[in-house]
């Protein structure tokens, strides 16, 4: 038996088939466009969305038997929103996406009309264009004619999970799930649910939200005329950092792992209570089981790491590949003095700033592309140790995600946090962890301890034994944030 597990990230879907002993069957990727109609600005269409979910699956089911799959997981990238109508699943513009900052000004005013403190207590979150609340109220103020069309009850509101859910059954389930719906600013983190307060304040009726789910138990079923003949339970769904969690069967208070993809995300389990940080880091939903007991984490959110490798491949285009920077990098013992904060859309945690945009600082007359390579694979070491710092110390990290697959950004982290850095055998953890939770959600395994036994070490990166060095360009580091902040206000 397997399950098929469908990660609908930010650049791409990736479609994963899981065997029962936790190893991968076959896999399939579709990258979709991404569209900057202003600078700040974030968009992704949900039609091409759901196309690439279309591709890669079928690239999957080239490959494999789909009278093997028993169930669906679905993951996603979060925060990012997006209306669809009910009747044709056609959307009337384009999703908002997470990494958006269009709604720094909302955001303001919201802090000074003194909202910011009551938002906080209720979702754990913060007053930050990140979360998808803001970009429903800019919706609601900038597109009147689409918004009226939500007040009516014609379009849904969703994110990429109830969205997917959707177009899998024909339009039948208008769903979602604790990890994804805390994302939103309108639930409530102590209760569970959606809060009628927050919704009044957001301006968002709460019947254009989706029902809310169990993370995993048989969800929904597809429609196999709207999705390539299958006929399956959708019994998994989480959004991606929490699905992340999962995969690293971090399932126990404690637990935590670091995901690098399009920005990084440290979560750490902290089990039936919901902790509060004192310094940037946000309060979250990880999981809800079928009879209701809600997992919390507490996680610290960095927007721009491999985005930032992506701007060097796209934006600067000093690099064909994600993958060759390792090697680009490695040509040079250090960056020469020369540091990068990828502030591109704003920072995230431990520093939170929307107005403050990228720099590139310390350019001499000898600076090449291989220190500018690798002043960026540093960028992400410090952004993830700025983290974890604000966290109780730890014997290892975990990590994975895409850019976990870079041996000198794996050495480096390990140098800057002064302890191992443990690389699993699948990196795709976001894709399992989903898997995990339909399996789990559908009795291809019978419990968290057996998905335990699934995880296999890959590489184990040693700190180096120096702290000065890796101390000294950190600190260079953190001066150099402290000059990127404020600046786009
Ligand atoms: P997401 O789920 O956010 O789309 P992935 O986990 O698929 O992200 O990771 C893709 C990201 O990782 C991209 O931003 C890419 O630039 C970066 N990346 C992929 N491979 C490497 C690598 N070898 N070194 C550095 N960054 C990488």
């Amino acid at each position: 038996m397997s399950v098929l597990a469908i990660d609908a990230g930010t650049t791409g879907v990736t479609a994963v088939v899981v065997e029962d002993d936790g190893t991968i069957a076959a896999t399939g990727y579709q990258e979709f466009a991404q569209h900057f109609p202003h600078p700040g600005w974030v968009e992704h269409a949900p039609e091409e969305i759901w196309q690439a979910t279309l591709e890669a699956t079928r690239a999957v089911l080239k490959k494999y038997d789909a009278s093997r799959l028993r169930a669906i997981g679905i993951t996603n990238q979060r925060e990012t929103i997006l209306l669809w109508d009910r009747e044709t699943l056609g959307s009337p513009r384009r999703a908002i996406v997470w990494q958006d900052r269009r709604t720094a000004d909302i955001c303001t005013r919201l802090r000074d009309e003194g909202h910011e403190e009551r938002v906080t207590e209720l979702t754990g979150l913060r007053l930050d264009p990140y979360f998808s609340g803001t970009k429903l109220m800019w919706l609601a103020e900038h597109e009147p004619h689409t918004w009226a069309l939500v007040e009516s009850g014609r379009y849904a509101v969703g994110t990429v999970d109830s969205y997917l859910v959707a177009r899998m059954t024909r339009g039948t389930y208008h769903v979602t799930d604790v990890s994804n719906a805390c994302r939103t600013l309108l639930f409530d983190l102590a209760k569970g649910d959606w809060s009628d307060e927050l919704c009044r304040l957001f301006g968002v009726p709460r019947d254009a939200l989706p029902e809310l789910v169990p993370n995993w138990g048989e969800i929904a079923t597809t429609d196999p005329r709207s999705f390539l003949d299958l006929s399956l339970p959708v019994a998994g769904m989480a959004g991606d950092q929490q699905s992340a969690l999962f995969g690293q069967t971090c399932f126990d208070e404690g637990d935590s792992k670091c995901t690098y993809g399009t920005g990084s995300f440290i979560l750490t389990n902290t089990g039936g209570t919901l902790e509060r940080s004192e310094a940037g880091l946000l309060s979250t939903a990880a999981w809800r089981s079928p009879d209701g007991d809600l997992t919390y984490a507490l996680e610290g959110a960095i927007f721009v790491t491999g985005a930032a490798v992506q701007w060097l491949r796209d934006g600067l285009q000093i690099v064909g590949s994600a993958a060759e920077t390792a090697a680009i990098a490695a040509t040079v013992p250090d960056s020469q003095g020369v540091v990068f904060v990828p502030a591109l859309t704003g920072l995230g945690a431990p520093h939170w700033d929307p107005h403050a945009r990228g720099l590139i600082i310390g350019l001499t007359r000898g600076t090449t592309r291989a220190h500018i390579v690798r002043a960026t694979l540093e960028a992400i070491a410090f952004e993830v140790r700025d983290v974890l710092e604000t966290l109780p110390a730890r014997a290892a990290l975990r990590v994975d995600g895409g850019a976990s697959a870079n041996d000198l950004l794996c050495q480096i982290q390990a140098d800057q946090i002064g302890v191992p850095v443990e690389r699993p055998a699948i990196v795709e953890t976001t894709a399992l962890g989903a898997a995990f939770l339909a399996g789990l959600g559908t009795g291809v395994w019978s419990s968290t301890d057996e998905l335990r036994e699934t995880w296999r070490l890959d590489r184990r990166f040693e700190p180096s034994g120096d702290r000065s060095g890796p101390d000294e360009a950190h600190g260079r580091w953190l001066e150099a944030v402290s000059r990127s902040k404020d600046w786009a206000r």
